[in-house]
């Protein structure tokens, strides 16, 4: 892509009125547009970002046999009558409407409810089971603060998956499944160094839930890390009983701000049982079927990125989610400033049309400006790697390539 094309422009200083690193960064570089406090449209980069981190989450939720569906945002309420969630006294965060006839309508938050109830047409014996329905779809929390820009959101994108298992024991095999299908999920975002499984409260089907929380000091959880076993316990479940349980010992543990990026629960049969989701068994018996939940949110996941990867000049984007891999900047010489066909230009052109016919994401920077806005929109923008070609680099026959991360520079020949 062409930058001179492009719609967006940076901008130098962030909005009065946003506290948060990840949506200052994010707004000034032009990847997202805030609305309103925890609402944000996502511009051509920031699609592009939220598009690969979808893209990866997509591949691993495929590998451990999940099928993907897209759910409707407008939920009907008697099906959360049946499980008690409607009312604003037990769940707080719904946005709600109405019909012109004045039928009462909620906007999801999760989808328990509406796809137990669409498995209902779907499950019949035991030999449906097991199965595993996943989404990326844009749920509505209205959250109490949103002062962290995306990493919590009004309206904001989750990928939540279902499964749906014969019994606990079948439903353990899928659960570990999935935790591991979460750790490479994050590793291939660039932020598994940095993320802890943790034990939180399993509710009353299970010991435990896991919640994947990256340390940051953005977060709004605490956490605490035994950092050689890479295990840790949120506030909730820190007590002795559980510290015992899990092999940890107080002393150990470090208190660390963090940012719970996925979080994944057994749910037993909490709505099989309050919606009648059952299979009928070999002895044909009808059983409520066994259900666990995994959420990741890819938005939450973007900001902890822009978090986590940054530095005093910008973002720093792993190349497995940048919204380009090469950045390519062409500093025109005085023969090009009116935009003339010179040289630099010219062999610019060439490299780009060359990169991009291999396949290679490039955005080129075509722009009649000066070498010092491009350089500092370069750091900003955070693409991975840098390829500045000028009349001094040209003169050699070559490009200057600079490592965003590192910062390490390294003239390469151009043919
Ligand atoms: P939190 O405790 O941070 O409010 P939660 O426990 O309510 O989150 P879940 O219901 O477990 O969140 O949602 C699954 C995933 O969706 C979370 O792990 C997170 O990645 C993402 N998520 C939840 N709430 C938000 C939000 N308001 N904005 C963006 N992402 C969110
Ligand atoms: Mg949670």
């Amino acid at each position: 892509m062409k930058q001179s094309q492009l719609f967006t422009k940076t901008r130098r200083e962030a909005p009065k009125d946003e506290v948060s690193k990840n949506a200052q960064l994010l707004i000034r570089a032009g990847y997202i547009h805030k609305e309103m406090a925890g609402v944000y449209d996502f511009l051509p980069l920031g699609l592009r970002v939220l598009n690969k981190i979808v893209g990866i989450i997509r591949e691993e939720m495929n590998a451990i046999g999940g099928q993907e569906v897209h759910m409707t945002a407008l939920q009907d309420k008697g099906k959360w009558e049946a499980t008690d969630r409607w009312s604003d006294k037990v769940n707080d965060i719904w946005f709600k409407t109405k019909l012109k006839n004045d039928t009462e309508l909620g906007l999801g938050f999760t989808h328990e409810e509406p796809l137990t109830s669409i498995m209902k047409d779907h499950i019949r014996s035991y030999k449906d089971l097991p199965k595993a329905v996943y989404q990326f779809q844009t749920k509505f929390r209205n959250e109490a603060r949103a002062k962290s820009g995306i990493l919590r959101g009004r309206e904001f994108l989750m990928k939540d998956l279902y499964s749906f298992s014969i019994d606990e024991k079948s439903h353990n095999i899928y659960y570990a499944k999935a935790k591991d299908a979460y750790m490479k999920i994050f590793n291939r975002l660039g932020i598994g160094d940095q993320t802890f499984v943790t034990f939180a409260t399993g509710g009353s089907f299970s010991k435990y839930s896991h919640e994947f929380q990256t340390l940051c000091e953005a977060g709004e959880d605490l956490i605490y890390i035994d950092e050689k076993k890479k295990m840790a316990v949120n506030k909730e479940v820190l007590n002795d009983e559980v510290l015992n349980d899990l092999g940890l010992s107080r002393a150990e543990l470090v208190e660390k701000k963090a940012i719970e990026v996925g979080n994944i629960f057994s749910l037993g049969t909490k709505f099989s049982g309050a919606l009648g989701l059952n299979y009928r068994d070999e002895s044909g018996k009808d059983i409520a079927v066994n259900m666990g939940c995994y959420g990741i949110g890819p938005s939450r996941v973007m900001g902890t990125i822009a978090e986590v990867w940054s530095d005093d000049k910008g973002l720093v984007w792993p190349e497995s989610v940048a919204p380009f891999k090469v950045h390519l900047v062409a500093i025109f010489g005085k023969d090009t400033a009116s935009g003339g066909a010179g040289k630099v230009r010219q062999a610019a052109d060439e490299l780009y049309a060359s990169l991009t016919a291999k396949g290679v994401e490039v955005l080129y920077d075509d722009r009649d400006c000066s070498a010092g806005e491009k350089f500092g929109d370069s750091d900003l923008i955070g693409i991975p790697w840098r390829y500045v070609i000028s009349e001094k680099t040209l003169a050699t026959d070559s490009i200057e390539v600079k490592d965003r991360k590192t910062g390490t520079v390294e003239m390469k020949k151009l043919k």
